[in-house]
């Protein structure tokens, strides 16, 4: 096939804006890329591929990146800034798509106007959707594709999916991650981890205040989304517990969360997915999370690490506790087996390609 897919306008790739997407982008793009699909990416100016999605042909647009719609009130309007980067990059994909001759267009980006546009588009446009259910205008948008082609819907867990009104089981297609990039850590050191950007719905607090019970430090690492929010983390325990590690590129961050005696991972929301679970298990961290979205689905309990009751501080320090029974190999055999880039480029193309009616 040949596919242009287009990432979020939140900012360009490589500066972590997009949180996941843009880690999910890059396997995506190197899996089809592997597969032999041609790919084009369509993105931020100042975007760079990764090297090993680098055969892609990178397309750019200029423009002020787009408000994240998770932000916005539920049942708000939605703003779309007069040429800010989302209306352009779609501009461009309905424009310059059907002459360059694209089979599909898959989206990444969770905001209302791709999908909105969808089925009067020239050309058939596929989304991964990224996250759960984050505003009213959004939701009614998918499940007005759902209901007029649900073929042209894939979700990273049955709990994201499980947020959208769906006349048809979704399309389930995980997550993929390069696993050569990620060095099984067999003997870790006396730390806890957290990933994720510094955001209320990413929950901190909650993994500091349970830090803080076992007396452990709790390394973070991530983009500083919300600085007051990261501030008033810090204020709630004591002094020395947090240390701010800062956003890293993959090969980085990997090197430093290998090191974790657990990760923990602890949303508020309904967690699409949740990348930095695989990331740790990749290194053979185990994972201590709360039973809810996408990472409820991917920590299998007593084996990959523990799963406890959503917003129980306590239940997740005494689980810190038990986390040294669980094999770090385990954690690492079950990312082969179950997220490799590999898995996700073959779902992906069976979905696309069930989309375009080609069994
Ligand atoms: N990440 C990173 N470097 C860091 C911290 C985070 O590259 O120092 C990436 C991480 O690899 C993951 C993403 O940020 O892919 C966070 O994704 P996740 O799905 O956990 O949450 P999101 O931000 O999309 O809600």
């Amino acid at each position: 096939m040949k596919l242009l897919v287009v990432a979020s306008p939140l900012g360009p790739l490589g500066s972590g804006a997009a949180g996941g997407v843009e880690l999910t982008l890059a396997n995506a793009v190197a899996g089809l890329l592997q597969r032999g699909h041609g790919v084009t990416v369509l993105a931020a100016a100042g975007s760079c591929l990764p090297a090993d999605a680098a055969a892609a042909a990178l397309w750019t647009c200029p423009g002020a990146p787009q408000a994240s719609v998770q932000h916005a009130p539920h049942d708000g309007p939605i703003t779309i800034a007069p040429e800010g980067l989302l209306p352009r990059l779609w501009r461009r994909v309905l424009a310059e798509g059907p002459g360059a001759g694209f089979d599909a267009v898959l989206n990444l980006s969770a905001d209302w106007l791709p999908f909105w546009l969808t089925p009067t588009a020239p050309l058939p446009i596929f989304h991964l959707v990224s996250m759960g259910s984050v505003h009213g205008a959004l939701d009614a948008e998918i499940a007005a594709i759902a209901s007029w082609d649900q073929r042209r819907l894939a979700f990273h867990s049955s709990s994201q999916a499980a947020d959208f009104a769906l006349p048809q089981p979704p399309v389930v297609v995980g997550n993929g991650f390069d696993l050569p990039a990620y060095a099984f850590c067999p003997q870790p050191e006396p730390l806890l981890g957290w990933v994720g950007r510094v955001a209320p719905e990413k929950g901190l607090e909650d993994a500091a205040a349970a830090a803080a019970q076992v007396g452990l430090p709790l390394a973070v690492w991530g983009l500083r989304e919300d600085p007051a929010y990261a501030a008033a983390v810090e204020a709630s325990v004591p002094a020395g517990t947090l240390q701010w590690r800062g956003f890293l590129p993959t090969a980085e961050l990997q090197a430093q969360l290998g090191r974790c005696r657990a990760l923990l991972n602890t949303p508020k929301w309904n967690e699409a997915y949740g990348n930095v679970v695989v990331e740790a298990l990749a290194c053979g961290v185990p994972v201590v999370a709360y039973r809810r979205g996408g990472p409820g689905e991917l920590v299998q309990s007593g084996l990959t690490g523990e799963l406890v009751p959503p917003d129980d501080v306590d239940a997740l320090a005494a689980a810190v506790g038990r986390v040294e029974r669980i094999e770090r190999a385990a954690c690492r055999r079950w990312v082969e087996q179950h997220a490799s880039r590999e898995v996700l480029a073959e779902r992906l193309e069976a979905w696309l390609q069930a989309g375009l009616n080609r069994p």
